[in-house]
């Protein structure tokens, strides 16, 4: 079955019980045992129907062979670095999530775990950072905001020469684009928050597993910690995955318009799209990624020219944190998303005052084009902006 035929037969994608096409929400905590130990169902936290539909289908989506869904992103995460223990240590790329970030600095630290944080793009400063105590590569690729693409297949190669784990977190591919564990990587993980769901409606989180003895690991903690994606989400989550590839090919289309764009207007200092021909990281992007170049692209400003009055004055593209939705979504990261990061440190990881994040969605591309106009006319003539008075939530 090709990717886009899974999207709706794949899975587990009708009830084994009516033949709906939908699968229905399976609101219930506990299940009748008619036989003690024979039941397919027990107690919802251990498995669900309506979750095991969404479960089965990113399974196959990804290519693995269990899928777990989750109450966030977030969830997932910490239960994939629940698998280790007190004293192992994680190589882990330079720009992932800020939420990962924080999980790592200020909870799983606390748990005896120890980080090496590395720009994953440099395969000689991966494996120089590797100790005896070293246990899993953990990685984003295109990363946040600036949009670095790493060789999934070389680290996946660098690990399992060293006998570590390769863990990727997929959210800004979507399997549509990128599948990591065709390329050998053991684990790969979503916020399916972002273009799994894809309506913003629905906060969620799934793990996919290369093999059974991981799969029967990540299944444990599931259900011992219980970050369970609820019966009603599952199923949101399971209808919105229906359509990704129709959502990606407009979000794809709409993201080389938008370069194209962009590539034009003297008010853009420098754009962060993997697509860009010129950018360093293009031929692996090429390698790894299919039908285009995600749909998430980061540009500066000039140097003063003010990205807040680029933002506020569109009416089409909706000023907000998030990405992945079908309406396109700005935000500027040095005052949004990575405004906790002290702004030294901002500066010294290539974030700077003037860059301006893109989710770019399935709108029609020329009212994009045109919303994206009415900002930078509306920076023609503008104060210089100060760009290091922006009131931006330090720490
Ligand atoms: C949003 C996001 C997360 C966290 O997911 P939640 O569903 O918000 O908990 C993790 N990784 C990446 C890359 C994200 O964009």
């Amino acid at each position: 079955m090709n990717f886009e035929t899974k999207l709706l037969h794949g899975g587990i994608s009708e009830d084994p019980y009516t033949g709906a096409t939908s699968i229905p929400i399976y609101m219930a905590s506990t299940f009748h045992q008619t036989k003690i130990g024979e039941s397919k169902y027990e107690y919802s936290r251990s498995g669900n129907p309506t979750r095991e539909a969404v479960e089965s289908l990113i399974a196959d989506l990804e290519g693995g062979t269990q899928g777990f869904a989750f109450a966030s992103g977030s969830a997932a995460i910490d239960t994939v670095f629940s698998m280790f223990s007190a004293g192992d240590d994680f190589i882990v790329g330079n720009d992932v999530y800020g939420g990962t970030f924080r999980l790592i600095d200020t909870v799983l630290k606390r748990f005896g775990m120890t980080f090496s944080v590395v720009d994953t793009r440099d395969l000689a400063a991966v494996e120089a950072a590797i100790k005896p105590t070293t246990k899993a590569i953990y990685l984003e690729t295109p990363t946040n905001p600036l949009l670095r693409v790493t060789d999934i297949q070389a680290v996946a190669d660098l690990a399992h020469k060293h006998d570590l784990l390769s863990i990727i977190d997929n959210t800004f591919s979507s399997p549509y684009v990128q599948r990591p564990l065709e390329l050998g990587v053991d684990i790969v993980l979503h916020s399916a928050s972002k273009y799994l769901g894809g309506h913003s409606d629905v906060i969620a989180g799934v793990i996919v597993t290369k093999d059974d003895q991981l799969g029967e690991k990540i299944g444990y903690l599931q259900n011992a910690i219980g970050g369970i994606l609820a019966p009603q989400e599952s199923w949101l989550l399971q209808r919105g995955m229906k359509t990704l590839a129709l959502r990606m090919r407009a979000h794809l289309a709409n993201a080389q318009a938008v370069f194209n764009y962009l590539s034009d207007q003297p008010a853009v200092a420098k754009i962060y799209y993997p697509g860009d021909p010129e950018n360093p990281d293009y031929e692996i992007a090429k390698k790894q990624m299919h039908h285009g170049f995600g749909a998430m692209i980061s540009f500066e400003l000039q140097p003063g020219l003010d990205p807040k009055k680029f933002v506020e004055n569109l009416k089409i593209v909706t000023l907000a944190e998030s990405l992945g939705a079908l309406e396109s979504l700005i935000e500027i990261p040095a005052l949004m998303t990575h405004g906790a990061i002290p702004r030294e440190i901002r500066l010294k990881n290539g974030i700077k005052d003037e860059l301006i994040r893109l989710s770019i969605g399935v709108e029609d591309e020329q009212d994009l084009l045109a919303d994206l106009d009415r900002g930078f006319k509306a920076l023609q003539g503008s104060e210089k902006y100060a760009a290091n008075t922006a009131s931006h939530p330090e720490a």
